[in-house]
C-alpha cells in the first residue's frame, strides 16, 4: 500500500525493513497518538477497518459488515455534502476538505473539519480514503464571536459617525486619537488636522473651575460632566455640555479619555436673551412705575408751593387793602401789620424757590436725556464753593449741626461753580433730610492724587449695596427711607443729575454706606493743571469766607 503524499522511497524501505517497524504499524501508532480523528474507508465510503480514534470520539462500536454505520454519526444535513465531496474527490483523485457535524459519544454534534486523502495501490488505482477529522467547534465559536464583535464595532463606528455630538477619543495626555464628523461640524477642523493635538490647547478650553479639577475628577471618579467653553476654528465661542470618561487598561493604567460634547451655544444664547428680555421688561415696568409715581409726586409738589404762594399773596393783598382803605388804622396797628406782610412775602419767596428748584431739576433731566446738559468750566476754588454751601445751610437750618473738616485751604479746580454748588447742596440737603434732627452731618474736602474729593457724611438710615447702586438712576427712591427732618421734596432726580454734572466735569461720584449706620456721599474733581494745593489746618471757628 502506498500513501499518495508520502515521499518515502521503495529502496529506502527495503534497506531498513529488518530494523524498522512496518509502515502500517507506524501509521496505526501515529493514528492512535493523534488527537485528531482518523478513519479509513474504501473508495465507496465503506469503513472496512476499525478506527480507535473514531470509536473513542463517536462512542460507536467496531464497524459492522455493512461498514456504513459510521455515517450515522454524521449529521443528516451534512451527509449529502460529504458524499458529494467524496465523489468529487474520487473523480479528481485529489485531497478534499469539508466541514461537517459529527455526533460525539455524549450526543453533542461537534464541527469537524474533514480532510480526505486518497491512497493508491501499486497499479495507481485508488484503494482507500484516509480521512482526518479535526474538531474545530471552539475555533468556529471564536471566529463567530470575532465576526459578531467586528459587526458591532462597525455599527458603533457608523453610529459615532452619524451623531451630531462631537465625539473625541484622546490619549491620557489629552492628545486627540479619534475625532468624529460631529466634532468636525462643531469645531471646523477635520480629523486629519487634529489627531495628535492636545484638545485643551486646540480648543482653548475654558473650564468651570480649572483643568486640574476636571483631571482630578477623572482620576478619582473615572468620569466628569459639566459645561465647557471652546473656541472653534473661526475663533467663535462654543458652549458645550461635556461628558468625559477615563478608560483604564487591564493593569489599571489610564489608556484613553472618551469625550462627548453637545453644542449648547444656541440654547445658552436663547436663555441669556430670554433673561435679558425679562430684565428689560422688568426695568421697563419699574421705570413706568417710577414714572407714574414721579408724575403723581411732581404734580403734587408743584401745586403745593403754588397753593401756599397763592394764599400768601391773597392774605398780603387783603392786609395791604386794609392798610390803604382804612385811614382810621392807628400807627401802632400799622407797625404790627407790616412785619406780618413781610413774613408772608418771605414765605411766598421760599415756596417760589422750592418750585424753582423742582422746575430746574426737570429742565436738567430733560437736558441730560437729550444730551444737552452743558457746564461752563472755569478755574474756581472748590474749598470756597463747598464752604459757602455749608454756611448757607447753617443759616437756613441753624438748629442742625453741620461740621466742616478739611486740611485744604484752597483747591483750584476747572469746574462750573454753580453746578458744583448744586451737587454739594443736593448731598447736604439729602444728608439733613434723611437723618434725625439731632444727628450731625460732616462735610470733608481732601486731596486725592491729582483730584480733590468732597464728601458728605451722615448718621442716617444707610443703604444696602443694591440700593447704593440704584439711587443714581432717575426717579429712583428707596421706599423704606422717609424724610426725617425738614420738608424737602423727593422726586428721585437729585443724585441722577449730580452724577451727570460731576462726570461732565471730569470727576466721579460714589457712596459708602451700611444699613443702619449712615452714608457718605462723595464726588471728585480734577485739580486745575499746575495748581498746587494750599494745605492748611482749617480752623472751624473762623468763618472761611472772612479769612
Ligand atoms: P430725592 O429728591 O428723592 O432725595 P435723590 O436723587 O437726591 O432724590 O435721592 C434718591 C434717593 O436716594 C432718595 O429718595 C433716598 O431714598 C436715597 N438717599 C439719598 N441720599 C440719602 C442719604 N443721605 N441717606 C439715605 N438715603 C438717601
Amino acid at each position: 500500500m502506498q500513501v499518495d503524499q508520502s515521499n518515502t522511497s521503495q529502496s529506502n524501505t527495503s534497506n531498513i525493513a529488518s530494523t524498522q517497524p512496518l509502515l502500517g504499524d507506524r501509521f496505526r501508532a501515529v493514528a492512535e497518538a493523534s488527537s485528531d480523528l482518523l478513519w479509513m474507508t474504501t473508495p465507496d465510503g465503506i469503513m472496512h477497518e476499525d478506527s480507535p480514534t473514531w470509536r473513542a470520539f463517536t462512542g460507536q462500536g467496531v464497524p459492522d459488515q455493512d461498514g456504513r454505520t459510521w455515517l450515522d454519526a454524521v449529521h443528516p444535513d451534512d451527509r449529502e455534502q460529504l458524499e458529494a465531496t467524496r465523489l468529487q474527490g474520487l473523480a479528481t483523485g485529489l485531497v478534499y476538505e469539508v466541514e461537517c457535524h459529527i455526533r460525539r459519544f455524549d450526543g453533542i454534534f461537534r464541527v469537524i473539519q474533514v480532510r480526505g486523502v486518497p491512497v493508491r495501490g501499486s497499479d495507481g488505482r485508488m484503494v482507500e480514503w484516509i480521512s482526518i477529522g479535526t474538531d474545530i467547534t471552539e475555533q468556529k465559536q471564536v471566529q463567530a464571536n470575532l465576526q459578531r464583535q467586528a459587526q458591532l464595532l462597525q455599527v458603533q463606528a457608523e453610529l459615532i459617525a452619524l451623531a451630531h455630538d462631537a465625539i473625541l477619543i484622546c490619549d491620557p495626555e489629552n492628545r486627540v486619537v479619534a475625532w468624529n464628523p460631529g466634532a468636525q461640524l462643531l469645531y471646523g477642523w477635520t480629523a486629519q488636522e487634529v489627531v495628535g493635538q492636545v484638545t485643551h490647547t486646540l480648543l482653548a478650553t475654558q473650564f468651570p473651575e480649572s483643568r486640574e479639577a476636571v483631571d482630578c475628577a477623572l482620576a478619582q471618579a473615572g468620569h466628569w460632566e459639566g459645561q465647557l467653553i471652546h473656541t472653534d476654528r473661526m475663533g467663535e465661542k462654543v458652549i458645550v455640555d461635556s461628558r468625559q470618561v477615563l478608560v483604564r487598561d487591564q493593569t489599571g493604567q489610564p489608556s484613553a479619555i472618551l469625550e462627548i460634547n453637545r453644542d449648547m451655544t444656541k440654547w445658552e444664547r436663547l436663555l441669556s436673551e430670554r433673561a435679558e428680555a425679562q430684565a428689560a421688561e422688568m426695568a421697563l415696568r419699574e421705570s413706568s412705575r417710577h414714572m407714574h409715581e414721579f408724575l403723581g409726586i411732581a404734580s403734587h409738589e408743584l401745586r403745593t408751593p403754588l397753593t401756599t404762594i397763592k394764599a400768601t399773596i391773597q392774605i398780603t393783598r387783603r392786609q395791604l387793602i386794609r392798610l390803604l382803605t382804612s385811614p382810621e388804622i392807628s400807627e401802632p396797628a400799622t407797625g404790627n401789620l407790616l412785619p406780618t406782610i413781610l413774613d408772608f412775602l418771605d414765605r411766598a419767596e421760599r415756596q417760589v424757590n422750592v418750585q424753582n428748584r423742582l422746575v430746574g431739576d426737570l429742565i436738567d433731566l430733560s437736558r441730560i436725556q437729550t444730551n444737552q446738559l452743558t457746564v461752563q468750566l472755569k478755574c474756581v476754588d472748590l474749598a470756597t464753593i463747598v464752604h459757602e454751601v455749608v454756611e448757607d445751610q447753617r443759616i437756613l437750618i441753624p438748629r442742625r449741626t453741620i461740621q466742616w473738616g478739611t486740611s485744604v485751604l484752597q483747591a483750584e479746580v476747572l469746574a462750573d461753580a454753580d453746578r458744583v454748588s448744586q451737587v454739594v447742596n443736593n448731598y447736604l440737603t439729602n444728608a439733613l433730610k434723611y437723618s434725625e434732627a439731632d444727628k450731625p452731618v460732616t462735610v470733608h474736602l481732601e486731596p486725592l492724587g491729582s483730584m480733590v474729593r468732597v464728601s458728605v457724611q451722615d448718621r442716617g438710615p444707610g443703604l444696602t449695596p443694591a440700593e447704593q447702586k440704584r439711587i443714581w438712576e432717575c426717579f429712583y427712591r428707596v421706599d423704606s427711607i422717609k424724610i426725617k427732618s425738614g420738608t424737602g421734596v423727593g422726586l428721585g432726580l437729585g443724585l441722577h443729575i449730580s452724577r451727570s454734572l460731576i462726570e461732565r466735569q471730569g470727576g466721579q461720584v460714589g457712596v459708602e454706606s451700611e444699613k443702619g449706620k449712615g452714608s457718605t456721599f462723595w464726588f471728585t474733581l480734577p485739580l486745575a493743571p499746575a495748581q498746587p494745593l494750599n494745605l492748611v489746618k482749617y480752623l472751624e471757628t473762623v468763618p472761611y469766607r472772612h479769612r
